[in-house]
């Protein structure tokens, strides 16, 4: 193994040596420096893994040099070392990106306690790069980092807009770093040693306006003037008041006229939203088109192959600013991200990423730390969507056959499994017409889908398997996505659905933030010619099945005290009828029952809050959502276990205490009776 090698940055001659000895003898190749300068030659030439660094040096600082090293190369471990007095420095050079400090008398022990940490941190990080993909480049802004087309696109054209003197004319969404695209191109222009001056348009009023851009401005205050040899920014163009748009435009006019007369040389950079220039004045708009060029920022939703290349980019920038050591990021993190729409494109994931650093225990960086559930909200800030989207969709009576829908963006929700307790999320993303419901394994992402011939287990549970792929605990999920008529969708989950609060409301949120989107192409409901019947209806449990025009489900439950006998009558009309009289229905369970199911290893993700919990006399744990709630999620369950069959079906159906079994061999029943030749309809009153 290729030896670490070690830069000892310190102006004391005994130290230096002292410290080469002992890290040599211990199996380091090690270099020595004695001031900032050397120190920043050394580590551009030799590309060591760490430095261990003075804060006292002679020329520049130690706190100057540190940002100068993490410059030069972001992934450079630096160790500062400090004597007495100086703590507060010391401590303040962790905060710029010092691995750690250690005070000086210190023991041979300690030191190389924490060099081995350190090193052992900067593995973990070029070991999570390379997961992905991403080769750390140079210091370039951390904004416009990517490998992707527009990525790359967008890097020449600042590159090529910096060479030029033209007007530039950035367009793009917010949070995708125009401002730092401006300074950028500033920056990379021979006017650097220039100023760089920021004009916020929003704020932008009629008097400030007169004093700093007219051509009545005096010199001293002109942003013209003080611009001079550099780059004027105007920011957010499109948020100047209207009045003031055309005045800039002969402004700029006047500006452009006579940089052509003697050479005047102010560079003109602006940010807006759209790229026609919609929102803007119109002749302002001509001019700045003509003259300049135009710069389209891409939405960060239309090159997420970048989105983990920004995730580890600002995982070690936060990790850093917090003072966690975080080694290893979930793949499942990447992939997650990377199925969100991001309105707020790199601001939105950089404030998403500082949290879940935040809020992140040490070591492994996972899921849960993000507050995927605002995430998933594609229009944050704006007031969550309610039914009234969907409440106006078509419903089964509008005609014999149906549009097929699929979802208008991903979406994703973090939560628990009910039976195997681990931590599961679940991804819902558009498929086109005719894929139906398919469930894909998170991490491997094979595929498995929600038909009937896939079910394995439905003792406490419908199962899907494939052999390769396994997926717990589906009703729930199934049952949202039936009465919101999802024809076609990709659920992306671990290998349970996540229980949520044990009802399936969180589902019926997540469809309806995502949006539906009717498709080109029909689903025809299925409609029973004859009545099908499963168990014994007199006897019980039993489900029956009888031709009609509409889906509908009578159940009665049967249990002994506290819950005694209950019925519920539920007739699909819309996903409004749904969502209020179903879907916040939870699972419940007997507390023996319980008992026996977690000694069987199942139902470990029972908490308190996802569950009824149902005791010798009453109900222990919460008030009930509905006195006959129990009976109203079975019907919850059968509504999903009838999915299964990929269409809605026109039937009604009446329950005597039937469960999974009952349902499942009622859809093994129904498929059978689709699959039989066809029977002779003519004396079945059109049915
Ligand atoms: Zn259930």
């Amino acid at each position: 193994m290729k030896k670490k090698r070690i830069i000892v940055v310190d102006d004391e001659a005994n130290i230096r040596e002292t410290l080469k000895d002992i890290l040599t003898d211990e199996g380091y190749e090690v270099l020595t420096a004695v001031d900032g300068e050397s120190a920043l030659r050394l580590v551009q030439s030799e590309a060591p893994d760490l430095v261990l660094q003075d804060i006292w040096i002679p020329g520049i600082d130690g706190i100057q040099t540190l940002k100068l090293l993490k410059n030069a190369d972001p992934d450079i471990e630096v160790v500062m070392m400090s004597g007495h007095g100086a703590i507060d420095t010391a401590v303040k050079a962790t905060k710029f990106g010092a691995f750690d400090f250690i005070e000086k008398p210190f023991s041979m022990d300690h030191l190389l306690r924490t060099v081995a940490k350190a090193l052992k941190s900067r593995k973990g990080r070029l070991a999570r790069r390379r997961s992905v993909g991403f080769t750390p480049g140079s210091a370039a802004d951390r904004r416009f980092l990517g490998a992707s087309r527009a990525a790359k696109r967008l890097q020449r054209s600042i590159v090529t807009a910096a060479e030029k003197s033209r007007p530039v004319l950035l367009a793009g969404e917010e949070g995708l770093g125009k401002r730092y695209a401006a300074r950028m191109i500033h920056n990379l222009s021979d006017r650097r040693d220039h100023p760089f001056i920021e004009i916020n348009c929003a704020e932008l009023d009629e008097i400030q306006f007169e004093r700093t851009l007219s051509a009545a401005a005096l010199p001293a205050r002109s942003r013209f003037a003080l611009a001079e040899g550099g780059t004027l920014f105007f920011d957010s163009l499109h948020k100047l008041a209207p009045a003031l748009q055309p005045r800039l435009a002969e402004t700029l006019a006047a500006h452009f006229a006579q940089e052509d007369a003697d050479g005047d040389d102010v560079r003109i950079v602006v940010s807006f939203i759209d790229p026609t220039g919609k929102g803007l004045d119109e002749r302002l708009f001509t001019l700045l088109d003509e003259t300049g060029e135009l710069i389209r920022m891409v939405p960060l939703r239309r090159r997420k192959t970048d989105i983990p290349a920004f995730v580890e980019r600002f995982v070690d920038l936060f990790a850093d600013e917090y003072g966690k050591h975080i080694e290893k990021i979930d793949p499942q993190v990447f992939d997650t991200l990377s199925e969100l729409p991001w309105p707020g494109n790199i601001g939105q994931l950089q404030g998403a990423v500082e949290g879940a650093v935040q809020r992140c225990e040490e070591g492994e960086l996972t899921l849960t730390s993000f507050d995927l559930i605002s995430l998933s909200d594609p229009t944050p800030g704006a007031q969550p969507r309610r039914l009234s989207a969907v409440a106006g969709e078509p419903t089964q009576e509008a005609g014999p056959s149906l549009r097929q829908k699929t979802l208008k963006t991903s979406l994703v929700l973090c939560g628990q499994g009910l039976h195997s307790g681990t931590r599961t999320g679940l991804i819902l993303s558009p498929l086109p017409p005719d894929a139906g419901v398919v469930f894909a394994d998170i991490t491997t992402g094979a595929r498995v889908p929600a038909r009937i011939e896939y079910v394995r287990s439905t003792e406490y549970a419908t199962t899907l398997s494939n052999g390769h792929v396994t997926i717990k605990t589906i009703e729930h999920i199934m049952s949202a996505l039936s009465s919101y008529q999802v024809s076609n969708v990709l659920i992306k989950i671990g290998d349970e659905a996540p229980i949520m609060d044990g009802s399936a409301l969180d589902f019926c949120s997540l469809i309806e933030d995502a949006g539906l989107e009717e498709q080109d192409a029909l689903v025809e409901p299925i409609r029973l010619t004859e009545t099908i019947v499963v168990g014994d209806p007199a006897a019980g449990p039993a489900l029956v099945a009888e031709p009609a025009d509409a889906f509908s489900v009578d159940y009665t439950l049967e249990y002994p005290a506290p819950i005694g006998r209950q019925e519920h009558t539920y007739a699909f009309d819309t996903p409004t009828t749904y969502k209020e009289e179903i879907a916040p229905a939870r699972t419940f369970g007997f507390l023996d029952d319980i008992k026996a199911l977690n000694e069987a290893g199942l139902a470990a993700g029972g908490k308190l809050s996802n569950f009824v919990l149902i005791g010798a006399d009453r109900v222990l744990n919460t008030p009930l959502r509905y006195p006959n709630e129990p009976c109203r999620h079975k019907i919850l369950d059968l509504i999903g276990d009838l999915y299964l069959l990929g269409r809605p079906v026109l039937a009604k159906f009446t329950a005597i205490r039937s469960g999974h079994t009952q349902n499942i061999q009622m859809v093994k029943r129904i498929t059978m009776a689709l699959e039989r030749p066809e029977p002779i309809r003519a004396a079945a009153g059109g049915r």
